[in-house]
């Protein structure tokens, strides 16, 4: 089993133990995820082993990057079944920690990226980016690791914590890790668990969206705007569907796109039931 920590001290204790132990210098990565592990934190995980002497696996259901009618009460939680995915990839320190230990009383200093964090995202999440950005940096404050994996399945949120390590100065490397999909192109993610058969089926509407607006830029149509109608049309064709936040195009840095052309990106959010999903494509 990974040693699992619940307090900052301790973890920084074990963390500095490893370190002096060893002559060589040790390597640490950290992959910070809200559990209910899958496929796709296997991926950021996998690749952290890979890469360094130590993985730090943080699970904490983050509740400052949750708006005051989103799921952070019903998000699902299981540490048991977490720990057991952990310790089936080998990963050293798995880092859970309660409420009051990463926001001590009288908390109130936060991290904010502007302008990054106001747009796609953060027009429909308000507040989101900054819960999220604080939470990262705490992270890496009390780990100190070399690498940070992160998932481009949210690629607004990758991009939004490289600007913040750059612009903190940081000394941690960010590696994005390549969205990890089910056999039929639906996005792992924890919140998939909400979605019923049905639903799930609607849910596969943006990766099949993603597949039609490749084949339509393969045939030569770059119109941004003629591609959003397609996609949009094709999206409202499945049955429960039930709002569309965005569809957008953007650059590789999420600068809008008139003209779609190969290693921009195409970003959803939408609505299916109850549950809100996003994702995401790389122009080829
Ligand atoms: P979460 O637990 O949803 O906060 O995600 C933790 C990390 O896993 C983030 O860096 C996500 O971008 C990444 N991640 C989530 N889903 C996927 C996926 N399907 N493929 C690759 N990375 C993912």
């Amino acid at each position: 089993m990974p040693l699992l920590f619940r307090k900052v001290k301790e973890l920084r204790n074990h963390l500095k133990g490893l370190k002096c132990d060893r002559d060589k210098p040790v390597s640490v990565g950290l992959v910070p995820t809200m559990g209910y592990l899958h496929e796709g934190h296997k991926a950021l995980i996998r690749e952290s082993l890979l890469q360094n002497d130590i993985t730090v696996v943080s699970i904490y259901v983050n509740p400052t990057q949750f708006g005051p009618n989103e799921d952070y009460q019903r998000y699902p939680r299981d540490l048991q079944r977490d720990m057991a995915i952990c310790e089936d990839l080998g990963v050293d320190v798995v880092f859970a920690p309660t409420d009051e230990e990463m926001y001590p009383l009288g908390f109130s200093t936060e991290v904010y990226v502007k302008g990054l964090s106001e747009v796609l995202e953060g027009k429909f999440r308000p507040g989101h980016f900054k819960g999220v950005t604080t939470i990262v940096l705490k992270l890496i404050n009390v780990v100190s690791p070399d690498r940070l994996y992160m998932g481009e399945k949210d690629y607004q949120q990758l991009k939004i914590v490289e600007r913040m390590v750059k612009d903190l100065l940081l000394p941690v490397e960010v590696v994005p890790v390549k969205t990890v999909r089910e056999p039929d192109g639906l996005a792992c993610s924890s919140r998939n668990v909400y979605l019923s058969e049905e639903e799930r089926k609607s849910a596969l509407s943006i990766y099949k969206s993603f597949l039609l607006a490749q084949e339509l830029i393969n045939k030569g149509i770059k119109d941004a705007k003629t591609l959003r109608q397609k996609m949009e049309e094709f999206i409202r064709s499945f049955p429960l569907v039930r709002k569309i936040d965005y569809i957008a195009f953007t650059d590789k840095d999420l600068n809008p796109k008139i003209e779609v052309e190969k290693g921009d990106r195409i970003l959803v959010a939408l609505w299916v039931g109850n549950t809100r999903l996003v994702d995401n494509w790389e122009v080829s």
